[in-house]
């Protein structure tokens, strides 16, 4: 297998061959051509699959560069994953120009909300301060057409389903969600038959 068999644009696949990423893992077989679809998928699988690049290849390749406001939102439970998986989006849309944004607490909200006045294509961030962002309208949400939910268990566990659940509210309903997760307790199912549209089940 190869990404060329993808329909990736020269500057996604350009990227993906100056990071060595030669040959899909099977998270990113299975995903990326559900998401390149723009159906709705529920992946459960474990960390150090490959799952960012399988949610961060399908962004960077769908977001419309000329754009200024947030396309993409990437909801993760820490704010050392939300830092991770800006980098990885930074550098598979490097060739393409894209502008990925971190927001997390402890850390200066006032920065933040300059960086997200500039052009920011993907926006990355933990429930509480993505929240606190749209509550202050530091955040544009009105041109959000993908979600991504990471590690949506761990996000349970550590009590931030409801503020998850806050931040949905306020999208556009016309988008792609997309949820990863290691397990699925019940709590996430709910949240997949509530926000998702005929979501596609992949287990790695
Ligand atoms: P993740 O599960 O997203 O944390 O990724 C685990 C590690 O695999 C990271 O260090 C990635 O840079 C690396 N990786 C992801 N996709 C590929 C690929 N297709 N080929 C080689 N390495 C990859």
């Amino acid at each position: 297998r190869s990404f060329s068999q993808y329909g990736l644009s020269d500057k996604v696949a350009k990227a993906l061959s100056s990071l060595q990423y030669n040959h899909p893992t099977e998270v990113q077989s299975k995903v990326l051509p559900i998401a390149l679809e723009e159906r709705d998928v529920v992946v459960k699988s474990q960390t150090g699959s490959g799952k960012t690049a399988s949610f961060g290849i399908p962004l960077c390749e769908l977001v419309n560069w000329e754009e200024n406001k947030p396309q993409a939102l990437v909801l993760t439970p820490t704010r050392e994953l939300a830092a991770q998986v800006k980098e990885d989006i930074t550098n598979i849309g490097r060739f393409k120009r894209i502008k990925a944004a971190a927001v997390y607490g402890k850390s200066p909200f006032a920065k933040q909300k300059v960086e997200l006045k500039q052009k920011t294509h993907i926006v990355v961030g933990t429930p509480g301060r993505v929240l606190d962002h749209i509550e202050k309208e530091t955040l544009a949400l009105e041109k959000i057409r993908y979600l991504v939910i990471d590690e949506a268990d761990e996000m349970l566990n550590m009590g931030f389903i409801d503020q998850v659940e806050a931040i949905i509210q306020h999208l556009p309903s016309e988008r792609v969600t997309m949820l990863f997760s290691a397990t699925l307790p019940e709590d996430i199912e709910e949240l997949s038959r509530k926000y998702m549209k005929k979501p596609v089940d992949v287990e790695i």
